[in-house]
């Protein structure tokens, strides 16, 4: 087993606001190794982005990291000033957005913004970061390269502007790269060559990856493992093969039934999970996706499932499930 680049032990990222205590992240821990891609998924508001932010030391007010440890190569994230987490920040661990657009200052010169993470990290001179940012905007795709360089954000298309983020995110080659809905923003052809990009880049870097998608289309391509969020908790955690093939998370089920089945040739419809996720202000006691659980019974009412040992030696957040027994057959989203 490669040694761990990410360890999260029970993050707790909370949000007050008037109305009361938003628990946007409640109970998380994962981890990833050297050179794995492991994809957060769940519904808008399921605490992915969160998560993401958490890592990045982006949490703003009235956010606040509550509790847990975020330790990359040993050290906790948590405990470093804002100045050591600057230096961390696009040279260690380099964040795509969802919306370049907000990520990028309009105010400036495409290549320029590229070059400055490079000044900031690296101990280069203007004339070579200036040559570097030229080189990762051909790499990225962006034609006449060191033309485009002096062009300003709202030059470039939407998908123009990922593949700049993308550079940016890449210039000091980070250990880790997270992506959050990267392609949520692009029309469909777009978000194919964006995600055959991070791809490549992935594989030639060799960076460890986190991937926030609400896809699964996007998970069974590039994930090697798979983090299941709802209402802030995980739900479900394992590698790709047994999540998709052998789910046992009745939320997790719901998702791949609410996939459309290309190899059936035919047009199926979409199936969605009846109902809606809780108030996020007023989380139920017990089981978080209690109400729209076929399997509920009456415990899932004032117990809250522990994430536990599954029959497929992966951890599950369910009362039915644990190292013995499985999600019963029937019954389901
Ligand atoms: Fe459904 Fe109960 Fe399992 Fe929650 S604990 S997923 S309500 S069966």
């Amino acid at each position: 087993m490669a040694a761990p680049i990410l360890q999260i032990e029970n993050l707790r990222t909370h949000f007050h606001l008037k109305g009361g205590t938003l628990r946007a992240v409640d109970g998380l821990s994962l981890t990833l190794e050297e050179g794995k891609v492991l994809c957060i998924v769940g519904e808008s508001g399921s605490g992915k982005s969160v998560t993401a932010l958490s890592i990045m030391g982006l949490v703003m007010p009235p956010g606040r990291v509550e509790d847990g440890r975020i330790a990359f190569r040993g050290t906790d994230l948590l405990t470093l000033s804002e100045k050591e987490m600057r230096k961390i920040r696009g040279n260690n661990i380099g964040m795509i957005f969802q919306d370049p657009m907000h990520a990028l200052n309009p105010a400036f010169r495409i290549g320029d913004q590229i070059a400055e993470t490079m000044l900031e990290h690296l101990d280069i001179g203007k004339v070579e970061a200036k040559e570097r940012a030229i080189e990762l905007l051909g790499h990225v795709g962006i034609a006449q390269p060191d033309r485009r360089y002096v062009d300003y954000p709202h030059q470039f298309s939407g998908g123009m502007r990922q593949r700049v983020m993308i550079a940016s995110a890449i210039a000091c080659h980070p250990d880790l790269l997270i992506a959050d809905e990267p392609t949520t923003a692009l029309d469909v052809t777009i978000q194919a060559q964006i995600l055959n990009l991070l791809s490549a880049l992935r594989a030639e870097l060799k960076s460890a990856m986190i991937l926030i998608t609400h896809d699964l289309g996007v998970v069974a391509e590039m994930a090697d493992d798979v983090m299941v969020m709802y209402a802030g908790q995980p739900v479900e955690y394992g590698d790709v093969e047994t999540l998709f093939h052998r789910p046992q998370h009745p939320y997790t089920r719901g998702l791949l039934n609410s996939l459309i089945r290309l190899s059936d040739h035919r047009e199926t419809r979409l199936k969605p999970i009846p109902g809606t996720p809780p108030d996020v202000l007023d989380m139920p006691e017990g089981c978080r996706f209690r109400a729209r659980c076929a399997y509920a019974v009456e415990r899932c009412e004032n117990e809250a499932p522990a994430l536990r040992t599954g029959p497929d030696g992966h951890p599950v957040a369910c009362h039915h499930v644990d190292e013995a027994h499985g999600l019963p057959d029937g019954g389901g989203p």
